[in-house]
């Protein structure tokens, strides 16, 4: 049922007005393509045609009329998926009936952080209603932006969807499901009894499940946590927070676990490396290449609302550190014991750039043990797996959705060449360096004149006013 509503959702793409007006065929010739199948053998000097928006050919003749694109000298990788991602969609709702969202966000100005970036395929963990809507937009054509995959939130507390016992954890996943969300995400105040109860009920509704390890387990054995059903460790903080070991041999613990539960890991290594980085000084967001980009009301909360500067200590620096150095531990073991581990960033919490980020956690992944390979199918093949649309993207085969990146260097010799980028195929549709260029620079344009609306604390009491 999981893969009927992907694939509803998918489908529906092939019938938009995106695909329809974009009826180009293109032709990359004379191009290296990395397909980041399993075998991954590199087909040199390819020609690749792209039709409608699918992968309509490799290597064969070329339609006539196609457009051309040199690809000589360049690299072709599959699109790339963040699967942890929070998106800036409109809210909060208070005030009086009839009143719409205190605040608005212009989707296209947000999703091309996504699209310049590479990042075809994102994975939200905390969707809402307002994240469907989104969706839709991009499928309409109305707006450019990536695919995405919804999980929606189930927490003890403080959530949409709250839940303190098991049968209320069942109704939850009902709710869930039936609301259009394709995905659980279980989170940290829930008690044992209701996590467990609310990942048996997703796995009766083909859902599968994606979380936090809720703070019940800590100090309990990790046996009781890896429940069969519990697909994918939302980061590898989740199991920093069940030890004060940061051992080697207990990273090893957890791999042999979540191996024999099938249990899947986003290791999101530069979320605390960037938390540290914040605890120490706000310089390191202000100082983002991409900070520009942001928007301004984020850029506002990161600086004055930052909750990892706040307070800071030399201890809690270095209790960061500590998680940094245990979780690159755990992207070692896991890889060892052959966990499958996929790329997620965390964007949207402070310092985490939706759309660049997903380079910087490349980069972390490979320093910390995989090869460069390994970590594009981390945040290709691999992801697209365990949403189960690995029939439709995530590698370069004939027949799969065009999404797609042009680079101009070979990110298997360095994995950092993912960010020299050539241009991008979104769902078929071409963007060069120079539309990506101009698409950014469109965002920053309204970002500086905006800014003075945004500044948090002003729009915070704003809302809580309830004006
Ligand atoms: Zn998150």
């Amino acid at each position: 049922m999981l893969f009927a509503v992907i694939s509803f959702n998918l489908n529906a793409q092939n019938n938009s007005k995106s695909s329809k007006k974009n009826n180009i065929t293109y032709a990359i010739k004379n191009v290296n393509v990395i397909p980041m199948t399993k075998e991954n053998k590199v087909i040199e000097n390819a020609t690749v045609v792209i039709k409608e928006n699918k992968i309509y050919a490799i290597n064969k003749s070329i339609p006539e009329n196609s457009t051309i694109i040199d690809g000589k000298e360049k690299w072709l990788i599959p699109g790339l998926i963040d699967m942890h991602v929070h998106n800036l969609a409109d809210g909060p709702y208070k005030s009086y009936p009839t009143k719409g969202p205190a605040i608005q966000f212009n989707t296209q100005n947000f999703m091309t952080l996504y699209v310049a970036n590479g990042v075809t395929t994102v994975f939200e963990l905390s969707a809402r209603a307002e994240h469907i809507g989104q969706r839709n937009e991009i499928i309409r054509g109305d707006v450019m932006g990536p695919r995405i995959a919804l999980a929606a939130l189930i927490d003890g507390n403080n959530a949409n969807l709250t839940a303190t016992t098991p049968s209320d954890g069942r109704q939850a996943v009902r709710i869930a499901k039936g609301e259009g969300y394709e995905f659980i995400k279980v989170y940290a105040q829930l008690n044992i009894e209701t996590y467990k109860a609310i990942i048996d009920e997703a796995n009766k509704h083909g859902m599968k499940v994606v979380g936090h390890i809720p703070n019940a387990f800590e100090g309990k054995p990790a046996t009781d946590f890896f429940v069969p059903h519990f697909g994918l460790i939302a980061h590898a903080e989740e199991l920093s927070k069940q030890t004060e070991d940061f051992s080697l041999q207990k990273a090893q613990e957890f791999a042999r676990l979540a191996k024999e539960n099938g249990t899947w890991l986003i290791p999101n290594l530069s979320n605390l490396v960037y938390i540290a980085k914040q605890a120490r000084s706000l310089d390191s967001v202000r100082n983002l290449k991409s900070f520009k980009f942001v928007h301004p009301l984020m850029q506002s909360k990161w600086i004055v609302s930052n909750q990892y500067n706040q307070g800071t200590n030399p201890k809690r620096i270095a209790y960061f550190d500590k998680l940094v150095d245990f979780h690159r531990k755990i992207v070692k073991a896991f890889k060892k014991e052959g966990v499958p581990m996929v790329a997620g960033t965390d964007a949207g919490t402070s310092g985490i750039v939706w759309g660049f980020s997903l380079h910087d956690e490349l980069k972390l992944l490979v320093e910390s043990g995989l090869t460069n390979e390994e970590a594009l199918a981390s945040a290709t093949r691999l992801g697209a797996e365990w949403l189960e649309i690995g029939d439709k993207i995530g590698t370069i085969e004939t027949g799969k959705f065009a999404d797609l990146i042009l680079l101009d260097k070979n990110p298997l010799d360095n994995i950092n060449n993912t960010s020299e980028i050539s241009g991008v195929f979104v769902n078929g549709k071409w963007l060069d360096k120079n539309k990506i260029d101009e698409m950014l620079s469109d965002v920053e344009e309204w970002n500086n004149t905006n800014k003075e609306k945004y500044n948090w604390k002003e729009v915070i009491s704003k809302i809580r006013g309830n004006k």
